[in-house]
């Protein structure tokens, strides 16, 4: 295979050798001589990457943006994001030209455009200091930190944690901005085996050249302490001098633009104490100095990684109703990145509650919003959550409306729900507010969106298909002229059947226009339902929407002029 590669690039104008089962390629330009050793990951398995293409000599280019160094002198020559491009098995020939080529284009650029070069390698911070990090310093930096523009003292200790042993962690000495529940903070907290090392945050506010291919970390240290701000240096130079220290770590961000940070961390050990070192200048014999890379763990970082949707970090919302639907759409919501919520709800959990409730078993007995609550700040480090033991109508009462910005109704009750709509639409200024609430047997689920200020609202869907007031709800699909709950024991026993499947659907319905809404992409009351099938099982009467209801997912208008609720 190497040889029929090797001939098809000479064909194409390469010179080409086969040195140790690498394809090795001299390429001239400028006043330029640089030479690529490329070669297919074979080991056994099918070719699922592109090759790997290495710039030769790699130590007399410098810093150099998107090659990596190693102790060989060889630096790999990144080729993008390779996920979405796919390899023919046929012609690796062809592949192989065609990566060659784009290393060649990238090496050419950064090598003839300096300022180009500087510009890539100040971005791509975080993959350079990468470079500096020793396989020796095998251990992990975890940081909970939110980047800030001062200089902070921080606590550190060393983990015991199973899959995190000998990690250091570092965090907030005053703890700001963090959640104690989060599990995995407390997780890592339970296990910390204490650590006396000396810590501080160093915020760096202007891009910095990580060091340069055998650049010391010492050399580079004393380079960002000379450019740092002078108000940040005397700070510095002032903690510096507060002890000697035997070792001393360095946290630190580099701004590299709105609401991004490089994060990189750096250990500075000497066998007896004395002070670190800020400049050549200083006492700097017996000191080492090691690069580390650090996990991040703060918001900004976190929230978009993970996918939660920008710009709802100052927005809250209240949960009425905290059952399986209500509870399901708390967690979709915290998913969704929300910055806080506010649950509302007067039910314990019980044994009957499992399997189709988003808490799990551990809760039994306990309150649904305090168990919610729990459940949610320990997976999501970053929500806020406020409770309320209590009903619907104190809810009303105590004027929390004015401190949400949107309301979820998900009590399952129509009579109280309609009670909150009517009351909510009296007045002048309301938040949005979204119903939602599942048939049993499968049947479907509805969600609907009252606009704070347009017409429409939960009473438009009182009436029958012709037109006329009624008692039932035409957004339904079961009829109401028959008995669909089913008995257990007698009086009292009785329930209605829905599965966590049709809890969830529901939930879903009801997050989206939630989020729709948040978006500002729903301009008027809105409804919207999904359709299921009718078990075979039971003689259920279905409605005449049912029977004709095609737009299953479908966002449709609310607004009934009829209605004397909203429109009188
Ligand atoms: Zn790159
Ligand atoms: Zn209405």
């Amino acid at each position: 295979m190497l040889e029929k590669i090797k001939t098809f690039l000479e064909k194409n104008g390469h010179s080409a050798e086969i040195i140790d089962s690498r394809i090795i390629t001299t390429h001239k330009f400028n006043e330029f001589v640089i030479r690529i050793a490329g070669k297919f990951f074979l080991e056994g398995k099918l070719w699922f990457s592109l090759p790997e293409l290495y710039l030769l000599e790699r130590g007399k280019y410098g810093s150099l943006a998107h090659v990596s160094w190693d102790e060989k002198d060889e630096g790999l020559i990144c080729g993008g994001v390779s996920e979405n491009r796919h390899i023919d098995y046929e012609q690796l020939d062809e592949v192989y030209l065609l990566a060659l080529n784009k290393a060649i284009e990238t090496i050419k650029s950064l090598l003839i455009d300096k300022d180009k070069n500087e510009k890539e390698i100040l971005e791509e911070f975080s993959a350079h200091w990468n470079f500096s990090v020793s396989s020796k310093t095998k251990n992990k930096v975890i940081s909970f930190l939110e980047p800030s523009n001062e200089i902070l003292e921080l606590t550190s200790y060393v983990s015991n944690d199973d899959k995190f042993k000998d990690s250091v962690i570092f965090y907030r000495t005053d703890e700001k901005n963090l959640n104690p529940n989060y599990s995995f903070f407390k997780r890592l907290k339970s296990k910390n085996r204490g650590n006396r090392d000396r810590s501080l945050y160093l915020p760096i506010e202007q891009p910095v050249l990580p060091p340069a291919p055998n650049e010391s970390i010492l050399q580079w240290w004393f380079r960002l302490v000379e450019n740092l701000p002078t108000t940040i240096r005397e700070d510095l130079e002032n903690q510096i001098l507060k002890k000697t220290n035997k070792v001393f770590w360095i946290l630190s961000s580099v701004h590299l633009g709105q609401n991004k940070h490089s994060w990189f961390c750096l250990k500075f050990e000497r066998k007896n104490k004395s002070y670190l070192p800020l400049s050549v200048n200083c006492k700097t014999e017996g000191w080492n100095a090691f690069a580390y890379n650090v996990i991040i763990h703060n918001k900004e970082y976190i929230k978009p990684r993970g996918g939660a949707e920008k710009g709802l970090d100052d927005i809250t919302v209240a949960i009425i109703g905290c059952g399986s639907v209500g509870g399901e759409i708390a967690k979709q919501l915290a998913s969704a990145g929300i910055g806080k919520l506010m649950l509302i709800d007067h039910d314990s959990l019980n044994v009957e509650n499992i399997y189709r409730h988003t808490l799990s078993s551990q809760y039994i007995g306990y309150d649904k919003v305090k168990s919610l609550s729990h459940f949610l700040k320990t997976n999501y480090p970053y929500l806020k959550v406020e409770y309320l033991f209590s009903f619907l109508k104190i809810f009303l009462e105590k004027d929390y409306l004015n401190s949400v910005d949107g309301v979820i109704v998900a009590t399952g009750n129509p009579t109280e729900e309609r009670f909150f709509n009517n009351e909510l639409i009296k007045r002048d200024k309301r938040p949005w507010v979204v119903y939602t609430w599942v048939e049993g047997h499968g049947i479907g689920g509805h969600a609907i969106y009252v606009h704070p200020t347009g017409e429409g609202c939960l009473s438009c869907l009182y009436r029958d298909m012709y037109g006329n007031k009624s008692l039932n709800s035409i957004q339904n699909f079961l009829d109401s002229e028959q008995d669909i709950a089913i008995n257990i024991a007698g009086c009292g026993t009785h329930f209605l059947p829905y599965s966590f499947i049709d809890a969830i659907q529901s939930a879903t319905l009801a997050t989206r226009l939630t989020l729709e809404a948040l978006n500002n992409q729903l301009s008027k009351s809105s409804r919207i339902s999904w359709k299921g099938v009718v078990p075979p099982d039971f003689k259920l009467k279905t409605t005449y929407r049912y029977k004709n209801f095609k737009k299953s997912l479908e966002i449709e208008s609310l607004f009934w002029e009829g209605c004397d609720v909203c429109n009188f």
